[in-house]
């Protein structure tokens, strides 16, 4: 999923003012945000689908370290502890955990059966809702919508700035997300650091984030 993760954290900074809107990021996209460094590390690997399926055209061979279910409660616990550690804040903490895990499982409703328990060995789930393209651009405007709402009816108001640099940001988004609508499947072969290192790029969004305020 893509959208949705961002809607996670815009309703997550509507939960919890205290969080800066760039930690809700880097906490919903966690998982994502370290899977393109483990690929470039040789540490999974990634390779494109031999056809379209629905909405997706990669296919996951391997990823325990950072969309494993073990793996993720653990990113979670690392990423709240984190911000325990800085802040001293019980109740964001305690957000930035379900954050950081919201993201295996709405993986796992789109997701090939790819997403392992524990390892490579270990049982591997996904509710494969990918294959529906109308299924899974409903689950992501409406999480990512809903998310959007959240944020912009907060009782403080954004300063002009962050208004418009959020709503850049929605419009960034939306473009990034229509083109792997009509996306196609990258030629077979395509190394797995290929596929992967674009997806480094998600990283500008926490410090994008960073700057809107409060
Ligand atoms: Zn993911």
């Amino acid at each position: 999923m893509f959208l949705a993760h961002f809607g996670m954290a815009f309703a997550a900074k509507r939960i919890e003012p205290k969080i800066n809107l760039g930690t809700c990021i880097l906490a919903s996209q966690f998982i994502d945000l370290i899977w393109p460094v483990f690929v470039l590390l040789g540490w999974e690997s990634v390779s494109p689908l031999a056809e379209k399926m629905g909405m997706n055209v990669l296919k996951f061979d391997s990823y325990p370290l950072s969309h494993s279910l073990v793996g993720t409660l653990f990113w979670s616990f690392l990423v709240s502890g984190v911000f325990y550690g800085i802040t001293r804040e019980k109740r964001p903490s305690v957000i930035l955990f379900f954050l950081t895990l919201s993201h295996w499982f709405l993986d796992l409703l789109v997701h090939e059966p790819d997403l392992p328990l524990w390892d490579d060995n270990s049982m591997k789930v996904g509710l494969l809702l990918w294959r529906s393209v109308s299924i899974t651009l409903f689950l992501e405007f409406t999480i990512f919508f809903v998310g959007v709402w959240l944020f912009l009816t907060r009782k403080v108001k954004l300063s002009k700035g962050s208004f418009i640099s959020f709503v850049i940001l929605i419009v960034f988004l939306l473009a990034i997300y229509a083109t792997s609508i009509f996306g196609s499947v990258p030629p077979a072969g395509t190394q797995s650091a290929m596929l992967a290192g674009p997806a480094l790029l998600m990283w500008l969004f926490v410090l994008w984030g960073r700057y809107i305020k409060p």
